[in-house]
């Protein structure tokens, strides 16, 4: 006799939900996979998180299409845990749910200030920038002369990179209009990127780094006296290769001087702690102490100095939202689990799981664990008799859900590329106009 299918639901269509379909799918030619996700449109951060002018790094989109597109597996975007469907609610109808939803939430700061208008997340600015629903409206003041990025991680590179790209620079990206509008009529002239911890422990990668060297209005400036002379021996050996290449980049940066005739500066602060933001009803100043490096650790000097900042972005990176029904760890603002098991039939993967760390090809290999750990738990399950699909479809139809699917994504793709016009796309960002081009 024929053995019932196996009913797979994946939270979250971003990367990590997209790795773990595809190898599932691999592994188990006759099951049934549902990635659902609350956007109507696929992906996560490949679309709306990795940078616009990063074109090269969104390819690997193609790949998650083939994924979608493959017998057995459905994309119901437009469908949100909490909102449309519970997680009991999958796990009555799913022998296994993976929850693959992403670090959406900003960390805080924690300084006084930090509440004050003109201060933004990383999270919700990038999510404004790439036309994300619910960030669209974010509308940021970037009307003064001074930014200031707080955090030494790529995304606080990307952020100031974008913001120091001339129009033209940003022609073959796909920045969102409104985007666009708006940098086009800032007129910066400083973004400070602040780290609390010295040049060597940044987090940033090399090639992100020397984009600075590449940009027309852009000067880099660096103390040179800032800078070590060399990498200590202590390092661990991958840390080590990294803090010397970006060492390299940054002291090229120091001696091109101050480029004097260019009209926007970025400034590279090293251990530099914000301490408070000051302004009357939107932010004006940050208040930064001086730290010195010791065993990896920024230790305060209680010297503090003040730069002004018309804007502060904190880029320190997220925490998941948790998931009404599901176990969350607080404290690291996780899915609470154990290597990726939540518990019987339900598993976690990518930076839900473990954290807002690494690229897209460490979260691939962080699913395809994950993937296999499932596949060892399915090796000794009795066959449960659960409906799967069948039963999510009549309570979604039940409860006037728009359940977006894998067509009707293919027509929004269709609408962007063509309105694109030389650019890869041009977003749709409101919801009416995503469920309306999928529905046409
Ligand atoms: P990240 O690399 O972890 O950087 C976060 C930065 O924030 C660190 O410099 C950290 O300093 C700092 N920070 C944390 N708390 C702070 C506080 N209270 N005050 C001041 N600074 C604070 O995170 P990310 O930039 O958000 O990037 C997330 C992941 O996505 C990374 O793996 C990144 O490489 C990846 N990503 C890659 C690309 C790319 O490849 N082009 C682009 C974007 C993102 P400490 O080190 O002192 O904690």
């Amino acid at each position: 006799m024929n053995q019932p299918p196996i009913h797979i639901a994946i939270v979250g269509a971003g990367p990590s939900g997209c790795y773990v379909a595809d190898a599932l799918g691999r592994k188990l030619p006759g099951a049934r996979i549902d990635i659902f996700d609350r956007l109507p449109t696929p992906f996560g951060l490949v679309r709306g998180g990795v940078a616009p002018d990063h074109q090269g790094t969104k390819n690997i989109a193609h790949q998650f299409e083939r994924t979608l597109g493959k017998e057995g597996v459905r994309f119901l975007g437009n469908i949100a845990i909490g909102r449309e469907i519970s997680c009991d609610e999958l796990r009555a109808a799913y022998d296994v749910l993976v929850i693959t939803i992403g670090a959406l939430e900003d960390r805080r700061l924690g300084i006084p200030g930090e509440n004050l208008d003109a201060v933004y997340g990383s999270g919700q600015f990038v999510a404004w920038y790439n036309g994300i629903p619910d960030g669209r409206d974010l509308d940021p003041k970037l009307d003064g002369k001074s930014v200031a990025i707080i955090g030494n991680g790529n995304v606080a590179l990307d952020i100031a990179r974008l913001l120091g790209k001339t129009p033209d620079e940003l022609a073959s990206s796909d920045l969102c209009a409104h985007a666009r509008a708006a940098f086009a009529s800032a007129r910066i002239e400083d973004i400070w990127l602040i780290g609390r911890r010295g040049p060597l422990e940044a987090s940033f990668t090399t090639a992100e780094l020397a984009e600075f060297g590449e940009l027309s209005r852009v000067a880099t400036v660096v103390d040179a006296a800032a800078l070590p002379d060399s990498v200590p021996d202590g390092m661990a050996d991958e840390q080590r290769k990294l803090a010397g290449k970006n060492l390299e980049v940054l002291r090229a940066y120091a001696v091109r001087g101050e480029q004097s005739e260019r009209p926007l500066r970025i400034h590279f602060a090293f251990n530099a702690a914000p301490v408070a933001i000051h302004g009357e009803s939107r932010a004006r100043e940050l208040v930064l102490e001086r730290t010195r490096s010791e065993n990896g650790k920024a230790v305060p000097h209680g010297e503090t100095f003040t730069i002004p900042a018309d804007t502060i972005i904190s880029a320190i990176g997220y925490r998941s939202k948790p998931l009404p029904g599901l176990p969350f760890d607080i404290a690291r603002g996780i899915v609470a689990n154990e290597q990726g098991r939540v518990e019987p039939g339900v598993y976690t993967a990518g930076w839900c799981k473990r954290g807002p760390q690494g690229v897209v090809p460490a979260n691939r290999a962080d699913s395809l664990a994950v993937a296999e750990l499932i596949l060892a738990d399915l090796a000794t399950r009795q066959a449960s008799g659960k409906r799967g699909g069948a039963l999510i479809d009549s309570m979604l139809a039940q409860r006037g859900a728009q359940p977006v699917d894998f067509a009707g994504w293919q027509k929004i793709n269709a609408v962007e590329v063509a309105a694109g016009q030389g650019r890869p796309r041009e977003k749709l960002t409101r919801l009416d106009e995503l469920l309306a081009a999928a529905q046409a």
